[in-house]
């Protein structure tokens, strides 16, 4: 096994996604920027590189069973075990999107990218977690995804539009991180989901009003617990979000 911190970020070519790799980077670990682009993954492999930051690209769709494990054998490779993975690509799917007149093909792509791409990604990089120290998973969330909030009485003003595909695909998500955690409960893997805040990237049309490197320290938080550190929860910046 190698000495490395090793960290695999998905979607780590632009947004949230790069600059949680850009801040694991900077802590002197070793990261994979997890991406589906070619182009798009190599340049961001290159800006970082040229931050002085050891990233790696893996060529990784998330979508997709046969990258997902030569992503796994790539990291294997490259280091023989994984420290840190931060399921982070996901997909918003396009608005508007009501229920009552949404096309159904909308929320199972959204559901295949956000809840069964964080499955699939996961799975099969746990083999390579389990031969951490102190292996951390984050899946990047949003409250959106809070019942609570959705239920509340501003749900307008806390959870943003109505959206049948993007906002429940973070519910699924939250409760897809529970079970997780239920389940490695006893074990040194620490599973968390995060909400970055409303962050300006392409997701939203660049109208958020965080900068991806505020909406990236949570992520980094939950990527640095210590030993002792709490498992499935739901953490913003402020503390604790409402599932
Ligand atoms: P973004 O700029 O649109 O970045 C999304 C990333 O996911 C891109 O790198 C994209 O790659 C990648 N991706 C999408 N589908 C993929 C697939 N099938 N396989 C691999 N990569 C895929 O969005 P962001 O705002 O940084 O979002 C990052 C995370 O934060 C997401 O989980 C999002 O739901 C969450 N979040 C964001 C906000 C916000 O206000 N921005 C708020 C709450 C939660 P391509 O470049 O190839 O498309």
């Amino acid at each position: 096994m190698s000495e490395r911190t090793i960290a695999l970020v998905t979607g780590a070519n632009k947004g949230i996604g790069y600059e949680i790799a850009a801040g694991l980077g900077a802590l002197g670990w070793s990261v994979g920027v997890g991406a589906r682009d070619d182009r798009r993954r190599e340049a961001a492999v290159e800006k970082l590189r040229a931050c002085g930051i050891d990233a790696f690209g893996v060529p990784l769709d998330v979508t997709d069973d046969a990258s997902t494990a030569a992503a796994a054998r790539l990291i294997e490779d490259e280091a023989g075990h994984l420290d840190v993975l931060v399921n982070n690509a996901a997909i918003a799917g396009g608005f508007p999107q009501e229920p009552t007149r949404v096309d159904p093909a909308t929320v199972r792509t959204v559901v295949e990218t956000n809840v069964i791409g964080v499955i699939r990604v996961t799975n099969a990089m746990m083999p390579l977690l389990r031969r951490s120290a102190a292996p951390r998973i984050v899946n990047m969330s949003s409250s959106v995804g809070s019942l609570t909030r959705q239920a509340g009485p501003a749900a307008e003003q806390t959870t943003g539009p109505i959206a049948v595909a993007y906002a429940p695909s973070k519910s699924f998500l939250n409760a897809v991180t529970l079970q997780y955690a239920r389940e490695l409960s006893g074990t040194n893997v620490l599973i968390n989901a995060a909400c970055p805040g409303y962050v300006a990237t392409d997701l939203n049309g660049f109208r958020g009003v965080r900068t991806p490197a505020q909406g990236a320290a949570i992520a980094i938080t939950l990527a640095t617990l210590p030993d002792d550190g709490p498992t499935g929860r739901f953490f913003d910046d402020a503390g604790q979000v409402p599932w």
